[in-house]
Formats: C-alpha cells, sequence, structure tokens
C-alpha cells in the first residue's frame, strides 16, 4: 500500500491530537506525512510502507547501538520473563547505579527515573531545596523537557525575568527563571552580579542539541563553572541527550568541568524509559527519605527498562568504542560539506562524538540567532530530497542528528552520495 503512512496519520488524527504522542514527530516544520514505522535493525528503520531508510533519529538519541542490538533485546525479554515491576527495590537498580558512579566521577550518589523531563524538573527542585533559593538561570534554544518552571523564554529586557513558552504555564513560575544567550560568559556574569544570592541553579545543554547542535565556548562553561561556586548555586548539567553519547565521561569528561547535579536520560535506556539525576552527595541527601526535598516513581528504576540501559552502557565500553563512533560521525559531515562545497551550496556541518549538526549556512553557527538565522526552506528541501532517497534525518531544522555502532563507513559513503545528487540538481 504505497499511501499507507498518509491513511495511519488521518486514522491516528482522530484520538490523538495532532496524530502523534510528541510533537516533533508531526512533521509540521518541514510539511508532508509522518512515516510510521513497523520495524528497525542495526542501522535502518522500515515504515508502513515497506520503504526502509538509514536512520539518523536513532529515537533521538538513545539508540547510540542501532536498532534492536541482539544483547540489549535479550537483555530486556530476560528481565521481562522475571516480572514486569515490583515497586520494590531490585538487585538491578544497585548495578545501574554503581556502574553510572563509576563512569562519571561527578556522580556520588544517583537517583534512577523514568524520562528526561523527570530527572531535570526533580534535579531544579533538588537544587530549590539545597540552596533555599528560587531563581533558574536557563539559557534560550536550551531544552530540558517539558516541565513548567522550564517552557520559559526571555524576557523583554535583557536580564528581566522570563515569559511562558507554552500555554497552560503559570507567569509567577516563569518570573523566577532569567533566561540567558548561550556562549555569552558576560552576560552570565553581569545575571550573577545583579541576582547572585538569589540564584539557586545554573541548568544548560553543555553541548545544545534541541536548537541543532551548538557546541559550547570553553570559556562559557568555565565562566559558569565558576560563578556557581563563587555565588553557592548549583551547575546542573543536562546531559539527558549529551551522556554517553558525546564520548564515554558525557561532555563534562569532554570539557573538563565538574558540574554539581548531572541528569541523564536517552543512551542510558537504550532506548527503554529511564532517565537519572545525581551528583555530590551533600546535595543527593537532601531528597526523601534522606532529607526534605519529595521525589518518587511507580516505576521509577523499572528492571526491564533498567536491564536494557545496563546492557547498553556495557556494550558502550568496548575498547575504541567512542572513538569509532566520533571518526564515522565526522566522516558524515566531511562528506555533506564537501559534497554542498562542489555544488556551491552555503552548508557546514559540525560533529560532536556521536551527534552532528547540519546548517543550511556558510559557517557552524554559535548562537541561538545565528542557528535562527540558517535557511529553513533549504533545509525543508533537502530532508524531503533525503528521506525520498531512503535517508530519515530529523524532520526539523532544530533538531540534532545522531549516528550508531551499527552504522558502517559503507551507510555513511550511501548517505554522501544521496546528498551530492541533491545538492548537484541544487
Ligand atoms: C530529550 C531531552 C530532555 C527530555 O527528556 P524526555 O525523556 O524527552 O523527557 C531533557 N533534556 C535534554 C537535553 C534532552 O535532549
Amino acid at each position: 500500500m504505497s499511501n499507507r503512512n498518509q491513511q495511519l496519520f488521518e486514522r491516528a488524527q482522530r484520538h490523538i491530537p495532532g496524530g502523534v504522542n510528541s510533537p516533533v514527530r508531526a512533521f509540521r516544520s518541514v510539511g508532508g506525512t509522518p512515516c510510521f514505522f513497523t520495524e528497525g535493525r542495526g542501522a535502518r528503520v522500515t515504515d508502513a510502507e515497506g520503504k526502509t531508510y538509514l536512520d539518523y533519529v536513532g529515537s533521538w538519541g538513545p539508540l547510540i547501538l542501532g536498532h534492536a542490538h541482539p544483547e540489549v533485546v535479550a537483555a530486556v525479554q530476560s528481565a521481562a520473563a522475571r516480572g514486569l515491576s515490583f515497586g520494590a527495590p531490585t538487585e538491578l537498580e544497585i548495578e545501574m547505579a554503581d556502574l553510572l558512579c563509576e563512569l562519571l566521577p561527578s556522580l556520588e550518589m544517583v537517583r534512577l527515573v523514568s524520562s528526561g523531563t523527570e530527572a531535570t524538573m526533580s534535579a531544579i527542585r533538588l537544587a530549590r531545596g539545597y540552596t533555599g533559593r528560587d531563581v533558574l538561570i536557563k539559557f534560550e534554544g536550551c531544552y530540558h523537557g517539558h516541565s513548567d518552571s522550564l517552557l520559559v523564554r526571555a524576557g523583554s529586557g535583557m536580564l528581566t525575568f522570563g515569559n511562558p513558552s507554552s500555554g497552560g504555564v503559570p507567569a509567577d513560575l516563569a518570573q523566577h527563571t532569567l533566561v540567558l544567550d548561550y556562549n555569552d560568559p558576560d552576560q552570565l556574569a553581569m545575571a550573577f552580579a545583579e541576582h547572585g544570592e538569589r540564584i539557586a541553579a545554573v541548568i544548560v545543554e553543555p553541548v545544545v542539541g534541541n536548537m541543532n547542535l551548538i557546541a559550547p565556548r570553553p570559556d562559557f562553561l568555565h565562566a559558569m563553572r565558576h560563578l556557581c561556586t563563587k555565588y553557592g548555586a548549583v551547575l546542573i548539567f543536562d546531559e539527558v541527550m549529551t551522556g554517553f553519547r558525546v564520548g564515554p565521561q558525557c561532555a563534562q569528561g569532554a570539557y573538563g568541568i565538574t558540574p554539581d547535579l548531572t541528569t541523564l536520560g536517552k543512551v542510558i535506556g537504550g532506548g527503554m524509559p529511564v532517565g537519572a539525576f545525581g551528583g555530590r552527595r551533600d546535595i543527593m541527601e537532601k531528597i526523601a527519605p534522606l532529607g526534605p526535598v519529595y521525589q518518587a516513581g511507580t516505576l521509577s528504576g523499572n528492571p526491564v527498562a533498567v536491564a536494557a540501559g545496563l546492557a547498553t552502557l556495557r556494550l558502550v565500553q568496548a575498547p575504541g568504542f567512542y572513538e569509532a563512533l566520533a571518526l564515522k560521525t565526522q566522516a558524515l559531515c566531511d562528506g555533506l560539506c564537501a559534497a554542498a562545497q562542489k555544488h556551491g551550496v552555503a552548508f557546514s556541518a559540525r560533529a560532536v562524538g556521536g551527534m552532528f549538526g547540519l546548517y543550511f549556512r556558510a559557517e557552524c553557527p554559535e548562537s541561538y540567532a545565528e542557528v535562527m538565522a540558517c535557511d529553513k526552506e533549504a533545509f525543508n528541501r533537502f530532508f524531503h530530497a533525503m528521506l525520498d532517497a531512503g535517508h530519515y534525518f530529523a524532520p526539523s531544522a532544530f533538531e540534532a542528528g545522531f549516528v550508531s555502532s551499527a552504522h558502517s563507513n559503507a551507510d555513511i559513503d550511501e548517505t554522501v552520495a544521496a546528498a551530492e545528487r541533491i545538492f548537484d540538481g541544487w
């Protein structure tokens, strides 16, 4: 059936708002009909029309080993056969916590949750409870999940408090959040000079993957660490996307900065719902039942989900895993840039570990404003041409892309060759 995706999309819209359970899946940004997937294996996914694509979304980051890795699937099957959930502690959760603390030196204690949103929401409550302060600093273009305090955009003046960026978020709540420019250490220093004694936490994506991909200027992260220490604010690295994706010690290892708290998700669940937040022991001991900050979850540390995460985290420890992944991701970016240049297309690309950004702009952007200035129409044309050719990229010009260990060099070459044919007729 050649229009099966369209039929499913129409049917989905009857009882699911917009036909999707998370908005970007609806293809609103690029137009057209979303693919309904039926199967994924390694680097490839198959849609309801039987068409196969090389996948550069990887479920938005979790699938660092590709789809349906046999060892991950076996771990899930074996855990499921022993019981889906207990709502009581299990040894698997200890293994997961021990492994996370061993792999990430900034973690002295960690708590498991079921999504990245829960991890960031809980880390912020904890930072507020620990400091006894309310003000939160975040950066325009960073996404930290969909909890109320975080759906805030910049106020009208540079250092004025924010406004809700979503319906249903009380303006009062946005009044506790300052939204600043990413990669601007001077502005951050001004915010601390003015409000320092009231700032509970700074939350940041150490490499941003939610406004396409933006790499941090090293002085930006260093200034942030310095200012948080000076003013007694909690530095939260939101590594839900970058965690075990950009390298074996996440972005904090790659850039040599130790945050006070870290949030994780995506890769640590290997495709199943797992999130985590952890960090300094003196902060983590403020959480219930040890301390006064409440946080809980019926399915937190779910054995089936944790089994998938543990299997994934063990497999990425293979010697050379991250080096090989980074080389392939870089090869994709280099190949696409060369193809564009050959045909005079204004295009740039950047890889950080196993994630990448594609920009219809001559130079890689370094700020939210520069990302917004990319040619969105050109991206949409590229997206649809690549989709037709069997290469699935994120359906938005403002999302990062992902390569998995299941992508072969031949897969990367195939994608670059398809892009070159498209740029040839540009
Ligand atoms: C995906 C993401 C989240 C939200 O995680 P969910 O599991 O979708 O709730 C939070 N922060 C960052 C940086 C993310 O990329």
